[in-house]
C-alpha cells in the first residue's frame, strides 16, 4: 500500500473510490497509439500507482504507421512499439498493457450502429471494473492552437466516453459479454487529456524525468538527442512546475 492521494497530489486529489461498495482502486489508461497514454497521463499514472492503485494502459491501434524510416516494415514497427509500451509501462508502475491492434489511421467511430470498437472497449473495461478512465478528449479538432487531433484519437477517446456510459453500465449492450462472466460496470470518473478547457490539473513536478524516462522508452517514436530537454520545456508552465492537464467529469448517479 503506498501514500495517500493527498500527500501525492496535494490540494487537488483525485477522487477516491467507496471501497465499502465495493469500487476497486483501479485506473484504466485508454489511448489510441503506443506512446499517447505515456503523452496525455504518465505522471498522473505513475503518482496513483505510488498510491497503491493499479493501473491498466489500454492501447486501441497497432501503432503500424508510426515510422518515417523506410527499413522499418509493419510487423516489426508493430512489435516494437509494443515492446516500449511495455517497458513505459515498467518505469512508471504500471500494471499491465492491453494491446487491441485496430490499424493505425484507420480508426473509425462515429456511434450509433458503428460497434466494433465500442465493444472492444466496453469488454476491456467490464473486465478491469476500473473506478477511473483516462482518455483522448474526442471533441476538439485543434488542440490549444497548436496541434491537430489526430483523427485516431478523437475516435478512441469518443468510443471510450461512449462505452463509459452508457453501454459497460447498462446491461443489454453487448449482452454476449455476459455469457463470457463480465457484468457491467459503473465507471466513477473521468479524464481526458488533450483539452482546450482544462479542469484539473496534476502537479507532477516532483516526477517529471519519470515521466520523460516513459517517453524515451518509445524509441522509435523520437530522435534521442535534444527530446528530454524539449520534453522538460514543453511540461514546465510559467511559475516552474510541470503539471498534467485534464478535464475531469464526475458521473453522475
Ligand atoms: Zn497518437
Amino acid at each position: 500500500m503506498g501514500a495517500g492521494l493527498e500527500d501525492l497530489f496535494g490540494n487537488q486529489p483525485p477522487g477516491e473510490p467507496d471501497e465499502s461498495q465495493g469500487e476497486l482502486r483501479r485506473a484504466l489508461v485508454v489511448a489510441a497509439h503506443p506512446d499517447d497514454a505515456d503523452f496525455g497521463a504518465a505522471g498522473t499514472s505513475h503518482l496513483l500507482a505510488q498510491a497503491g492503485w493499479e493501473v491498466r494502459y489500454l492501447v486501441v491501434t497497432d501503432g503500424s504507421k508510426g515510422t518515417d524510416d523506410p527499413t522499418f516494415e509493419p510487423a516489426r514497427l508493430i512489435a516494437t512499439r509494443r515492446e516500449e509500451q511495455r517497458e513505459a509501462a515498467r518505469v512508471l508502475g504500471v500494471a499491465d498493457v492491453r494491446f487491441l491492434d485496430f490499424v493505425d489511421g484507420e480508426l473509425r467511430y462515429t456511434g450509433g450502429s458503428d460497434r466494433e470498437v465500442l465493444g472492444a472497449i466496453t469488454r476491456e473495461i467490464r473486465d478491469f471494473r476500473p473506478y477511473a478512465v483516462y482518455t483522448h478528449d474526442p471533441e476538439p479538432v485543434i488542440i490549444q492552437n497548436a496541434f491537430v487531433n489526430h483523427s485516431d484519437h478523437r475516435a478512441t477517446g469518443l468510443a471510450t466516453v461512449d462505452a463509459v456510459y452508457p453501454t459497460a453500465r447498462d446491461r443489454l449492450n453487448f449482452p454476449e459479454h455476459l455469457a463470457e462472466g463480465f457484468e457491467p460496470h459503473k465507471v466513477r470518473e473521468l479524464y481526458l487529456w488533450g483539452v482546450n478547457e482544462p479542469n484539473f490539473s496534476v502537479d507532477i513536478t516532483d516526477i517529471i524525468e519519470t515521466k520523460i524516462e516513459a517517453l524515451l522508452a518509445h524509441a522509435s517514436q523520437f530522435p534521442a538527442e535534444g527530446f528530454a530537454e524539449e520534453a522538460r520545456t514543453f511540461w514546465r508552465d510559467e511559475d516552474g512546475r510541470s503539471r498534467e492537464q485534464f478535464r475531469r467529469i464526475v458521473m453522475w448517479g
